[in-house]
């Protein structure tokens, strides 16, 4: 084993780092390989109007399919893609292959809205605007059929973000903040944010049927959406009771493996076919 001298002059040897280091290059290098082979397949979440019951969209959410260990699901391995500066190249494929995909639905006759996760890093990404106009000019879909999630992590640099969202909506793409309330969320910021959608993170609609607290969260959140002219979409809907006490407090859409799960394509298009069909 190799002992290494630290900087201040202990030795030391820790080979759990050593071990987590090598796991996270061996991850690294199936990950570089994966984004080249497109070992990737983006599943799609249904977004529904909860009053109506109807569809409103999807979410594009991105699986990892690996050879030989399966589906390998995003919270693995987009913080990877994310340090190593791989989510730049797998986010540009992510973006292209959801707007292509809606293309070919609207071209079938669905008139859908797909909304796509965007990292951190991509916000800051010297060429996003470009990227994402030559993305909609190959792939031939509307801006307005296209939404951006991006979370509240990149108001740490607020002024940065707000010039690039604004540039981005100006083009016509709407922007949604995703998981809501969770991270440096704050109804102060809010207001002076290009946004179109809030929507309210699970942790609140886990209990929102049982649990006032929450049920005053949402109500202040669809509150404050409303004087500002956005619209609101509850996340990690999974029961029935869950959407009486949403609507009750006037949350408008919503997701969750009540209405679905995130489904691949043949699957999304034969909930398509019911969801015509009324079934
Ligand atoms: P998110 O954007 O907040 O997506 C919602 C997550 O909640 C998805 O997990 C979805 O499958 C899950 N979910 C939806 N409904 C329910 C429900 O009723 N109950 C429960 N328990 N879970 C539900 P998923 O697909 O594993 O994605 C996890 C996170 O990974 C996403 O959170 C997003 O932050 C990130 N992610 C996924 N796809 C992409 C992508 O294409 N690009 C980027 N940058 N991030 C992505
Ligand atoms: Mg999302
Ligand atoms: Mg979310
Ligand atoms: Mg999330």
């Amino acid at each position: 084993t190799v002992k290494s001298r630290g900087r201040n002059g202990f030795d030391f040897f820790d080979p759990s780092m050593e071990a987590k280091s090598l796991e996270r290059i061996l991850m690294e290098n199936e990950l570089r390989k994966a984004i080249e082979q497109e070992h990737f397949q983006i599943y799609y979440q249904p977004k529904m109007d909860i009053k109506t019951g109807t569809l409103t969209g999807m979410e594009a959410l991105v699986r990892w399919m690996h050879p030989e260990l399966g589906i390998i699901p995003p919270n693995r391995f987009i913080p990877i893609a994310e340090e190593s500066g791989m989510i730049i190249p797998l986010g540009e494929w992510i973006l292209k292959e959801a707007c292509k995909q809606n293309k070919r639905w609207h071209d079938q006759g669905y008139e859908l809205k797909v909304s796509v996760n965007l990292s951190v890093r991509q916000i800051y990404q010297k060429d996003l605007l470009d990227m994402i106009k030559a993305t909609l000019e190959e792939t031939q879909l509307e801006p307005k059929w296209l939404e951006l999630e991006i979370t509240e992590s990149i108001f740490v640099k607020m002024d940065e973000a707000t010039i690039v969202l604004q540039q981005i909506r100006d083009i016509g793409i709407q922007i949604s903040i995703d998981d809501f309330g969770t991270g440096y969320s704050s109804f102060s910021y809010i207001k002076s944010l290009p946004v179109d959608t809030i929507k309210i993170d699970a942790s609140f609609i886990r209990d929102v049927h049982h649990n006032q607290e929450s049920q005053a969260i949402v109500k202040a959140i669809v509150t404050i959406a409303e004087s500002l002219n956005m619209k609101v979409v509850a996340e990690g809907i999974e029961l029935n009771d869950q959407v009486a006490a949403l609507q009750e407090n006037g949350c408008g859409q919503g997701q969750g493996y009540l209405f679905s799960r995130p489904l691949a394509t043949a699957d999304f298009e034969q909930f398509l076919r019911k969801e015509q069909l009324g079934i």
